[in-house]
């Protein structure tokens, strides 16, 4: 996704964009596999944050529409999802009400295609499939890119290499033939592991349920969670997730059983009624992994983003958005050193490039930090409870930071608006320090006040 999206970025600023894909990728959506050899997560449900839908639009125009025809099915995070988190409920609003949480659940392939076939409406843009990158070549001092080369020898210039080769990017060991090294790499890996199956969604089920999407969270519990995500084609992809090594297990009971187990019974109770399509997939390579390129003096004319750069423990459904923000972020920097307007001209424009990439991964890095802190928290948590990482001592301000976002957690369970802003800090549409507004901050102390209230009076 971080590919498309770079090259329908770079699509106002140069003159012709080439996208390598090593797979082979078939243009009808019924004859695509369900499986990509080169995105080994193809199968799993992926959810895109509205964040990410939001700015899908800016750079695939009529994605949301064109997800909708395709039968992506309509999920209003606030109407059509009942959660279950800290022991509570939180039961999805009345239709009547506005929410700005609007989305559509979809799967990667149909999400990924839809983009791809937007995409290559741009007469500037190619997709040239089959085609594995094997390494980079530089001008003779090495201080800039100068093309890839391909695993059948071909060679290929270019101004401008961007990296959204994925989690398995080898971006690093080409870098080094031009005497890069490699960039400090942080792994938080909690052993998280997914179990996911589609299920045909019971006839009515919306109308008689009042919701289509379930979200379970772990907490308190055992670190299991779940979710049900409605798909194109009256689907569910239902996700059972477990830590260190509990993992979901594959067979028709057992998947069941661990449903079962979660700390609601929802999720269970679903899926035993409805028609199960397809195996149970399974998916460990889940753990958190930044890679500091932003600390590595890049040649000039290389960037790297998506999961090349950042990858998230994926229960959060940040991947794709930060891969999105990623790309969005590339224009803009490149757009404004070019000038307003400006495009790119391999004669006149060389200079843009210098320094750009450490500018680029700086900003990128600033960028991933919040998802980073979203995807490591809880991770980091249950790492140091199994003795795993060693004890961090919180500062004062991370105390309060930490304690206020429990609060509102709570207060966001029984007050509409808190949960709106809430959700819309997890879906990236607006930053967490939203969630500080006074009319948020003023609702949270009131429920801290009404608990110490409630112990002092208990007491
Ligand atoms: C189990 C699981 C569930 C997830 N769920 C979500 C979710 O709900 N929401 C969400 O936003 N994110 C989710 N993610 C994360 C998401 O899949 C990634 O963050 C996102 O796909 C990143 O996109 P990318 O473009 O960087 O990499 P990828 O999507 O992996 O794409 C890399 C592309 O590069 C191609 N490629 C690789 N190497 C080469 C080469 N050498 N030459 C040419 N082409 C090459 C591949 O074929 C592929 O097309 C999940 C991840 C996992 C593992």
């Amino acid at each position: 996704m971080a590919g498309l999206a770079s090259a329908s970025s770079l699509s106002s600023m140069f003159d012709e964009v080439l996208l390598l894909e090593r797979d082979t990728i078939p243009t009808d959506l019924e004859a695509m596999s369900a499986k990509r050899g080169g995105v080994p997560q193809f199968q799993q449900p992926h959810v895109m944050l509205v964040g990410g839908l939001q700015l899908c639009e800016k750079l695939f125009s009529g994605f949301k529409e064109s997800l909708r025809e395709a039968g992506g099915q309509p999920v209003d995070w606030l109407k059509d999802c009942k959660a279950y988190d800290f022991g509570v409920y939180m039961e999805p609003l009345p239709q009547s009400e506005a929410s700005p949480l609007g989305s559509v659940g979809a799967t990667r392939k149909l999400m990924e295609h839809t983009a791809r076939n937007i995409l290559q409406t741009k007469p500037n843009i190619s997709l040239q499939c089959g085609s594995l990158v094997t390494a980079l070549r530089f001008s003779a001092d090495n201080s800039t890119v100068s093309g890839v080369v391909l695993k059948d020898g071909n060679e290929i210039s270019a101004d401008i290499v961007v990296d959204a080769s994925g989690r398995n990017s080898k971006v690093s060991e080409w870098l080094e033939a031009a005497g890069c090294s490699a960039p400090p790499q942080q792994v938080i890996n909690s052993g998280l592991g997914y179990g996911t199956r589609t299920y045909k969604m019971p006839k009515d089920w919306r109308l008689k349920h009042g919701w289509n999407s379930f979200l379970i969270s772990p907490r308190p519990g055992t670190g299991r969670q779940g979710l049900l995500l409605p798909v194109e084609h009256d689907r569910w992809q239902v996700i059972l997730t477990g830590l260190a090594g509990d993992h979901p297990p594959t067979d028709e009971e057992g998947y069941l059983e661990f449903a079962r187990s979660l700390p609601q019974k929802d999720i269970y109770e679903a899926i035993k009624q409805a028609e199960p399509i397809g195996p149970v997939y399974t998916y460990s390579r889940t753990e958190n992994v930044r890679r500091h390129y932003e600390k590595v003096d890049l040649p000039a004319g290389v960037c790297i983003l998506g999961d090349a750069a950042t990858c998230f423990n994926p229960v959060y459904g940040q991947g794709m958005t930060v891969g999105i923000k990623g790309a969005i972020l590339l224009r803009d920097l490149l757009q404004k050193r070019l000038g307003p307007g400006v495009k790119f001209s391999s004669e006149q424009s060389k200079g843009a490039l210098k320094g750009f990439g450490k500018e680029f991964q700086t900003e990128l890095a600033a960028l991933q930090d919040f998802p980073w802190t979203v995807a490591t928290g809880d991770d980091e948590k249950h790492l140091r409870a199994a003795g795993k990482l060693p004890p961090k001592k919180k500062s004062v301000g991370e105390t309060i930071i930490n304690w206020y976002f429990l609060q509102a957690i709570r207060c966001a369970m029984h007050d509409y608006k808190v949960r709106a802003k809430f959700f819309s800090v997890n879906h990236m549409m607006v930053p967490p320090t939203a969630m500080f507004h006074p009319s948020i901050a003023s609702k949270v102390a009131l429920i801290s006040i009404k608990d110490a209230w409630g112990a002092l009076t208990s007491a």
